[in-house]
């Protein structure tokens, strides 16, 4: 059974072909700069073979189609059909407070995903037109969406609800939605099943750290709360974007004569790592090098970072009332020895202890052998939830 992934960007589209009856992807690839002349393909199969190459993409089917010859090429291909291709799951951001879970593309949810542009103006609109190509394209295969913010749909409405008037909430559809999802049940489902148990007896705490990163707290397969908001924009500190602040910080800044369109970009594009640094960049390697170099800046940075971390993994495991494992995935997680021993050093009195040799090899349970909770470093793959989903559905 062959499913193919997209995930549409603005200005990208990344696919994977997944073997869903071996569970193993066979190609994958990503075009950038879409609708640009330099456009490009960068290509690789599971045999390692790897090609890049100019491109033509004017749009969405011309992007996709590129994909789907490189697939089929005869040097570098992995099908020798298209039609092998059963179902194309789409990574879709928001799908509101309706959405619960993964669903098969009829008119009714692409309705719901326009609905949700407001909600996800930079990415439910390019998550659109990947659909409405690959509908072009592929007119005969299913397609099934699968949404970032379903997972955290299990969430209860005390972890969800701002405490705002009701009336404005229900007007505006303001809630804690949430988002990184189906990175956090990913995570949470592997973790729980290399710790032999099953995720419905495991109470967790996941942290997706890339260039965005959310915290999440699960109980028995549950999200009890998460970090990100009503926008990806609240919570933990990013590579551009601020995390928590006060909300009156806003309002003070758009007295003192910024544009609410300056705020919005100030707060999502120039702060995080990238705004406390000054270093011109946000990537946490560049950060903990600076750092280490004596940048003052960037050392604040790094302990911002650190600190926030640190109390959100206390409040989650207030939240859950105590937990059996602390997860870490995305860039940061997956691969920062360093980033995960300055938070766990500060977690000492939750019983967590790491074993450094066993954190600084990347392995997957990276805590000693102790009575308190376990840690885990376990690499995402969004891509393999989708594919899962879109087989499930279609199956
Ligand atoms: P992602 O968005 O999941 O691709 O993660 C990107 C982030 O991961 C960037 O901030 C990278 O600097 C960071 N990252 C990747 N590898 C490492 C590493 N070995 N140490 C520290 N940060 C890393």
């Amino acid at each position: 059974m062959k499913i193919l992934v997209i995930n549409a960007g603005s200005s990208s589209v990344k696919f994977t072909l997944f073997d869903m009856d071996q569970d193993v992807w066979l190609a994958k690839g990503l075009i950038e700069r879409m609708k640009s002349p330099a456009a490009s393909l960068k290509y690789s199969n599971h045999l390692g073979q790897k090609m890049e190459k100019n491109i033509v993409a004017n749009s969405y089917e011309a992007a996709i189609s590129a994909a789907c010859l490189a697939l089929c090429d005869n040097e570098y291909g992995v099908i020798g059909s298209l039609e092998v291709i059963v179902g194309i799951g789409h990574r879709v951001v928001h799908g509101g407070a309706e959405v619960s879970g993964s669903l098969r593309l009829t008119p009714e949810v692409k309705q719901t995903i326009l609905d949700c542009y407001a909600l996800a103006p930079l990415h439910n609109p390019p998550n659109y037109e990947g659909i409405e190509a690959c509908e072009f394209l592929f007119p005969e295969i299913p397609q099934v969406a699968v949404f970032d913010t379903a997972f955290h749909q299990t969430m209860p409405a005390e972890a969800y609800t701002y405490a705002i008037p009701a009336a404005v909430t229900a007007q505006h559809k303001l809630r804690r939605y949430g988002f990184h999802g189906t990175s956090h049940h990913y995570v949470a489902l592997a973790g729980a099943k290399a710790l032999g148990r099953d995720i419905k007896e495991c109470k967790l705490i996941t942290a997706h750290l890339g260039n965005g990163c959310s915290i999440t707290a699960i109980n028995q397969g549950r999200v009890a709360d998460t970090s990100m908001g009503v926008t990806p924009l609240e919570g933990l500190v990013m590579g551009t974007r601020c995390g928590d602040v006060d909300p009156a910080l806003v309002l003070f800044l758009c007295r003192a004569g910024h544009s609410v369109d300056d705020v919005d970009k100030l707060l999502n594009k120039s702060s995080g790592l990238l705004g406390l640094a000054g270093i011109g960049s946000g990537d946490m390697r560049d950060i903990i090098t600076a750092a280490d170099g004596r940048n003052a800046a960037a050392k604040l940075a790094l302990d911002v970072f650190i600190h926030r971390l640190q109390k959100y993994v206390g409040a989650y495991a207030a939240v859950l009332n105590g937990f059996d494992a602390l997860i870490f995935t995305g860039g940061i997680g997956e691969n920062s020895a360093r980033i995960r021993t300055l938070v766990c050093e500060r977690l000492g009195y939750l019983g967590i202890e790491l074993d450094p040799a066993k954190n600084r090899a990347n392995e997957i349970v990276i805590s000693r052998n102790a009575t308190g909770p376990k840690v885990m470093a376990v690499p995402t793959n969004e891509e393999l939830m989708i594919a899962r989903e879109t087989a499930r559905l279609l199956s």
